[in-house]
């Protein structure tokens, strides 16, 4: 069975045919059937990645979102084994009655276990806990002419290291067993304060992210002179009391896609001012639902499709902590002056904490997020932030790259030769065709 599956920027604009199963037994023959009649082709989760990193350099992809049972599941301590196309939605589902949250979770829950061990995905708590790939035990993993291969620290740790951040390159992830963290709640108490400017966010966060689990800051990028990077700082913690719910509330969804992009200067100008005006000047407590606060946009389906037929870029880079301020305000600098930008950028800190994977995005530093409706001078735009961020030693994360260039990845990423050496040679994606010729 096949349908078309687009990356969720829909840049490039590359439909995939997306080759479909029910049973983890009958991916070996899909995938034999898929690479004879097309050369190659690549897994897919659920098309959450912005750029080309989840396209098959073949479009033809293997969708594992049909795999979705749960196959064991252990409440005393936590730990989840579940079938790779299980989306993170779901785990939330069974597991917050019963007092457990993900250790890790990016900004949208709508992702699969297989997707977010291929980019290895970080979230507010990065400072803390790592990547996701640092509560991963095991993986199963399908590679041609190998079979199934049961991964993890101590079985097959090569395949292990490359597999976490691997970019679906080194084979079909089928199932994962994770190890989740224990709640006493499903609400969150945070604190919300918003600042003038970037140095006013170094030092928010110098003070704060040590004592909280989360920590993130949405910053307005079309601020100027002074009031660059100014934004809206905000931690939290799974409050000690309240219930274990699961959110139920009903989503909004944009029902098609306009030809043009509704995304123009004015609109950010007038949105970004407003919702830094309307938070608070001094730190106000609130306590509240753990949806809103890790996954605000889940609550509009199909968002992307605001940015019209074209799509939209998404620039998500780090930066080491010795360059972080001052790359930083230059790279705000260059946005704002080309009046292109996000509604909201998002602002983080990372920590430490090393992952087990060969080409884990996140390095401790300062990481920045931001939207682009596609255009053509983007191509400009992005070579000057490319150039700031080259210099200061920082790199681009690759599940949302859809542009950077060959030598760049290869000098941020010099593990790439390892995973190079791990692939399965019948998967190829439109992004590693890219940045390793
Ligand atoms: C609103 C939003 C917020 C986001 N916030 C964050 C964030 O805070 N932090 C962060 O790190 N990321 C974030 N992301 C990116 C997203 O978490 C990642 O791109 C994630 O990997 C997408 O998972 P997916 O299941 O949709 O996989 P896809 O996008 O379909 O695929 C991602 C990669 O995984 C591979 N893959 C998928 N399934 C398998 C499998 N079963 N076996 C082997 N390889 C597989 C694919 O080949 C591809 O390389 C965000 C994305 C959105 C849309």
């Amino acid at each position: 069975m096949t349908d078309s599956r687009y990356s969720w920027g829909r840049y490039p604009n590359a439909p995939q045919n997306a080759h479909t199963c029910s049973w983890r037994s009958e991916v070996p023959e899909l995938m034999n059937k898929v690479v004879a009649g097309h050369g190659s082709t690549l897994p897919f989760g659920n098309g959450r990645s912005y750029g080309d990193s989840c396209l098959a350099t073949s479009d033809q992809v293997v969708q594992l979102r049909t795999l979705d049972r749960f196959i064991e599941v252990d409440w005393e301590h936590g730990v989840v084994l579940a079938e790779s196309g299980v989306t993170l939605a779901e785990i939330l589902a069974l597991s917050i009655p019963m007092g457990w949250f993900l250790s890790v979770t990016p900004g949208t829950q709508f992702v699969t276990l297989g997707g977010a061990i291929a980019n290895d995905v970080h979230g507010k708590n990065h400072h803390l806990r790592g990547t996701f790939g640092n509560h991963v035990h095991s993986f199963g993993l399908l590679r041609r002419g190998q079979g199934l291969l049961t991964c993890s620290l101590s079985e097959n740790p090569e395949l292990y290291a490359a597999t976490i951040g691997g970019l679906g390159l080194t084979g079909v992830i089928t199932w994962a067993k994770i190890q989740l963290m224990p709640i006493n709640s499903s609400q969150i108490d945070s604190t919300v304060v918003r600042f003038d400017n970037l140095a006013e966010f170094f030092k928010l966060s110098a003070e704060l992210d040590h004592q909280h689990e989360y920590s993130v800051a949405w910053i307005d990028c079309l601020a100027q002179d002074t009031k660059t990077g100014r934004g809206v700082f905000i931690v939290g913690d799974h409050a000690s009391y309240g219930s274990l719910s699961v959110e139920k509330r009903k989503k909004l969804q944009v029902p098609v896609t306009p030809p043009l992009s509704l995304i123009n200067n004015l609109s950010l100008h007038a949105f970004n001012e407003a919702y830094w005006r309307v938070h608070p000047a001094t730190p106000s407590r609130r306590w509240g639902s753990y949806e809103p606060f890790f996954y605000p946009l889940d609550r509009i389906l199909d968002w992307n499709r605001i940015y019209g037929r074209k799509g939209f870029q998404q620039y998500q880079c780090v930066i080491p902590d010795a360059a972080a301020e001052v790359a930083m305000s230059e790279l705000l600098a260059v946005i704002a002056a080309s009046g292109q930008g996000s509604f909201l950028a998002v602002l983080k800190r990372c920590g430490d904490s090393v992952s087990p994977g060969l080409l884990s995005f996140p390095l401790p530093g300062t990481s920045l997020a931001l939207d682009f409706p596609q255009k053509a001078d983007l191509t400009a735009l992005f070579k000057r932030m490319d150039a700031i961020v080259h210099q200061a030693g920082g790199r681009l994360y690759p599940a949302k790259d859809a542009h950077m260039n060959g030598n760049d990845f290869r000098q941020a990423y010099p593990a790439w030769e390892q995973l190079e050496a791990l692939r399965d040679p019948s998967l190829l994606s439109r992004f590693w065709k890219r940045v390793i010729s």
